[in-house]
């Protein structure tokens, strides 16, 4: 059985409406479906905006779906409950400088999930909380020092201690390693990795960066204004990726400063207002490889033995499309 299923998945918004202007719906998140196993890493990518971050917060139970279903263990997200849901699911943040009280010490930080559910007496936590920090490498004498003192490489191993320090089975990382230094950011990968190794954590890894993506991920599902349009296992992607937006991000990975900030994809076309998305496929307009129905007619998910992708160059029933051979 799949550890978390995403039916149909949609989030939408109500923006505008003011005295002059009437409101605007925008589909952030417009009919995922995805399984993540247990023990796997599910990357997910796409520009600022994609809608990476809102599915983020559903899967953490923070934003409530407006359509379709996450079932965790085949039962759904709501029907477990907040506290069952927070306790099974952890998130991992991309500034851990904000999301640590600047007035909490080390200690009590990793400590405050244990507090807050009324784990075991404060001895027992305490105890819990130097596992944890042997565990994500930091050392014992940073117990009661305060964010302030320590690196960002230091931070993110709070944040992650605290993650990690009620032994979730889900952690959703979003961005957990573009605020930090390059020099930093394969160390934060590499002990992720090794904590996954030894918990048994099933990750949902979220980022622009598909170099960090291919460093961790076990599938990558790609994302273009609220909708998959490629999934496919790691290496599967990297060596043939399918759909023109995938290969478009992937050429972004060989600019001279990989990870920082948003991608160049060399696209021309700036990325479309999510607000008012482009008819048929919502790519067309910066798609290279753009035909004539392509404005007109959105493509379906075609799925093989190689994962999914949403573009007509792979579905040969439509006039002018020819099926890629795979
Ligand atoms: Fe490009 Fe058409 Fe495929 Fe969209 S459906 S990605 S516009 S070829």
């Amino acid at each position: 059985m799949n550890l978390i299923e995403m039916r149909d998945l949609r989030c939408t918004f109500t923006v505008g409406g003011g005295m002059f202007a009437g409101s605007r719906s925008l589909h952030a998140v417009n009919g995922v479906s995805l399984a993540v196993a247990k023990g796997e890493v599910l990357g997910l990518v796409g520009e600022s905006g994609c809608g990476k971050s809102t599915l983020a917060r559903m899967l953490l139970g923070l934003q409530p779906p407006t359509g379709g279903e996450i079932l965790l263990e085949g039962r759904p997200l709501a029907a477990h409950g907040r506290l069952a849901v927070a306790r099974r699911v952890q998130p991992i943040f991309q500034d851990p400088y904000s999301s640590l009280n600047p007035r909490k010490t080390v200690g009590a930080i990793i400590g405050l999930p244990l507090e807050v559910h009324g784990d075991e007496d404060a001895a027992a936590r305490r105890r819990k909380v130097e596992e944890m920090m042997a565990l994500v490498g930091l050392a014992p004498r940073l117990y009661h020092n305060y964010p302030n003192q320590l690196s960002g490489g230091q931070r993110q191993r709070v944040a992650i201690a605290r993650a990690l320090v009620r032994r979730p089975e889900v952690v959703v990382c979003d961005e957990p390693t573009s605020a930090l230094d390059v020099s930093v950011q394969s160390q934060i990968l590499n002990l992720l990795q090794d904590l996954r190794r030894e918990l048994g954590l099933t990750y949902v890894f979220i980022s622009h960066n598909l170099a960090v993506v291919e460093h961790i991920a076990t599938r990558v599902a790609v994302m273009y204004l609220g909708r998959i349009v490629e999934l496919a296992a790691t290496r599967e992607l990297f060596r043939a990726p399918r759909h023109p937006y995938t290969r478009a991000l992937l050429e972004s990975v060989l600019t001279p400063e990989p990870g920082l900030g948003v991608p160049d994809t060399h696209l021309g076309a700036a990325y479309p207002n999510p607000i008012d998305p482009p008819p048929g496929c919502a790519f067309h307009p910066r798609c290279p490889e753009a035909m004539a129905h392509c404005s007109s007619v959105a493509p379906g998910v075609s799925s093989d033995s190689r994962g999914e992708v949403a573009c007509h160059l792979y579905v040969s029933s439509l006039p002018g499309s020819e099926r890629r051979a795979s």
